[in-house]
């Protein structure tokens, strides 16, 4: 296989290209590099796209593809063009290594996933696909049913703790972005496989590719459908509005089944893939000693800027047709060493009542696949340590979010509470030169011109003092941050920014211990698994982890290692 590095093309905002076009330039210009005939290629394939606007208004796509020739020698073809961008690769095959299919003597209960987040469905797909017909066990409901359900909440503030943005079908990532990137490496090929997966399912081509994939919450919900769909057809399970309460064990403290109400489920492989929010799991994991230990995460707010400031600061253009709206990442230490960033960055996106618990609230942000709202938005998170829970208990992680959810939840009585950043500050700085939010209002149409410019937002909002979610030494953190970004994004410290709060399910607050063959480092047989566990952060990594598990639950019940 030849791999071509840096191919680039200069962006030009009247070209649209369609998966099927853009891969038939590329054939064209790859055909050209390499010195061959367009017919002598047998396989062709765009790896990964990036745009890269460091020296706008010149805006240059990059590409990276992989050739397959026939008829024709590969290594002689590479050596021939002499371009350093041209190499021999061997491409990286995912390789599921059991199939029970192939297992005759089949005596072994079937393995049982709790949560259907992207971890549970990606184990479940591969455990399903290779003939181990898994059991899902979800305590949300199923997509259809959730959607709607998170529908009402958003309208009318009433939430409902089974179902919500964070418990049902799909997990976490059901009503979100759906950005697909990760920062795993992927050398075992599970990252594209997960990505092949998503298109297999209904998502669009160009995830495969892009630098920075993304579907919307819009097309992930189909997709998450026509999963479970396959994990049916082949003889898989899926259980909604089953919540796993208790888990039962043998003497030597192996896993022998899972309560559900006042049903045992009989099973010797549990995967928990119970994402970061399943706050009654970790307490009922924690009585059954399963071994846990708090981790650091992050906390903050969500800002939001219109996303035509954005824009013109990534691209020198406020309004993109071809090139969409721009996204952005920004990272930053303050004086006291807390590291602050931007997190799970929305482009045209709004922002999302988040919240599970009664009389909590929580943030979090979503985008539909055409990402057209007019602000784009990102929390901006603070680190935060077991230091900073304030005991030394294993979920205090847990509590310390809960208090900072309860004081949102005050905040806006019941409401998204949102601040200016302009007053923000001046709370926080004890000046007293607060001003209306009329009055901003209007500066801030005049300033950016944009008279659309309130808040993009799911779940009811009001104007309030987010300023007295967090403690001093965050808040000043925050605002230390948002002054740095101001000077990577022109405008990004406005004081019209907005702030809404509170982020705090940016990551588990806890780490379930694992071993060498994927298990509980001291009950045997339960699998901990993406987020929750402390193994993994967003959608893809998640998914990965549900794959890479299901292969070593695969190994158990092939290998048959119980006692
Ligand atoms: P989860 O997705 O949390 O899934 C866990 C599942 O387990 C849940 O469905 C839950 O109901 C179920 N469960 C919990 N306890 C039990 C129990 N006792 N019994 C039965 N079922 C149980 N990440 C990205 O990469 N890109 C994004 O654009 C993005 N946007 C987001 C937007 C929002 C609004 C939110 C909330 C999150 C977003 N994330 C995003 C984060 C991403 O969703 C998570 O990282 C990911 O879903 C974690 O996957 P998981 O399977 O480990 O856990």
């Amino acid at each position: 296989m030849i791999r071509i590095n840096q191919i680039k093309l200069i962006h030009d905002e009247n070209k649209f290209y369609d998966y099927d076009s853009i891969n038939d330039v590329l054939k064209t210009k790859a055909a050209k590099i390499l010195r061959i005939s367009e017919g002598n290629i047998e396989s062709f394939e765009i790896i990964r796209h990036s745009i890269d606007a460091r020296k706008k208004p010149e805006i240059y796509h990059i590409y990276i593809v992989d050739v397959s020739l026939k008829n024709i020698n590969e290594s002689g073809v590479v050596k021939k063009c002499k371009n350093k961008d041209v190499s021999i690769i061997e491409p990286v095959r995912y390789v599921f290594p059991y199939d029970y299919q192939d297992i005759a003597d089949k005596k072994d209960l079937r393995p049982v996933i709790i949560g259907a987040g992207p971890a549970g469905l990606f184990c479940g797909y591969v455990l399903a696909k290779h003939g181990f017909k898994p059991l899902i066990l979800e305590r949300g409901a199923n997509v259809d049913k959730r959607t709607e359900i998170v529908e009402h909440f958003w309208k009318t503030g009433e939430i409902d703790e089974t179902s919500n943005v964070q418990f049902g079908e799909g997990g976490a990532g059901t009503f979100s972005d759906g950005k697909l990137n990760t920062m795993v490496k992927d050398k075992d090929g599970r990252g594209r496989t997960a990505l092949k997966i998503f298109v297999d399912n209904g998502a669009p081509k160009d995830i495969l590719y892009d630098a920075k994939p993304h579907i919307g919450t819009d097309i992930l919900r189909d997709v998450v459908k026509n999963m479970r769909n396959s994990i049916i057809e082949w003889g898989g399970e899926v259980r909604f509005e089953s919540k796993v309460d208790g888990i039962e064990l043998s003497m030597n403290g192996e896993v022998t089944g899972l309560k559900v109400g006042t049903e045992i489920i009989p099973c010797n492989e549990a995967v928990l893939a119970i994402g970061h929010s399943a706050r009654d799991t970790f307490y009922m994991l924690k009585e059954k000693k399963v071994e846990m230990t708090p981790k650091p995460f992050a906390v903050g707010f969500r800002v939001e800027h219109p996303q035509a400031l954005i824009n013109f600061s990534q691209y020198g253009i406020a309004s993109p047709k071809a090139l969409g709206p721009a996204p952005y990442k920004l990272t930053t230490t303050t004086d006291s060493g807390r590291g602050v960033y931007s997190f799970c960055m929305c482009p045209g996106g709004f922002v999302v009542n988040a919240s599970s618990e009664k009389g909590r609230l929580a943030v979090n942000g979503m985008s539909y696949s055409k990402r057209d709202s007019s602000n784009a938005n990102s929390a901006i998170i603070i680190t935060v340590d077991p230091k900073d829970f304030g005991s030394d208990d294993v979920l205090a992680g847990i509590e310390f979010q809960r208090k900072l959810e309860e004081k949102a939840y005050k905040a806006g009585n019941g409401k998204i509470p949102v601040e200016y950043y302009g007053n923000f500050k001046a709370a926080v700085s004890g000046k007293d030169d607060k001003q209306t939010v009329d009055d901003l209002l209007s500066q801030y149409e005049e300033d950016f011109n944009l008279k659309e410019n309130t808040p993009s937002m799911r779940g009811d909002h009001v104007f309030a003092n987010v300023h007295d979610i967090l403690p001093d030494d965050l808040n000043n953190a925050f605002i230390q941050g948002m002054e740095k970004f101001g000077s990577m994004i022109k405008g990004y410290n406005s004081e019209y920014a907005l702030v809404s709060g509170v982020e705090s399910r940016t990551s588990s607050p806890v780490r379930i211990g694992r071993d060498e063959n994927g298990q509980s480092v001291n009950v045997k047989g339960l699998f901990p698994c993406g987020e929750g566990a402390g193994y993994a952060g967003g959608i893809m990594s998640a998914a990965m982890d549900g794959m890479k598990i299901a292969e070593y639950v695969a190994e158990r019940i092939c290998k048959n290692e119980k006692k």
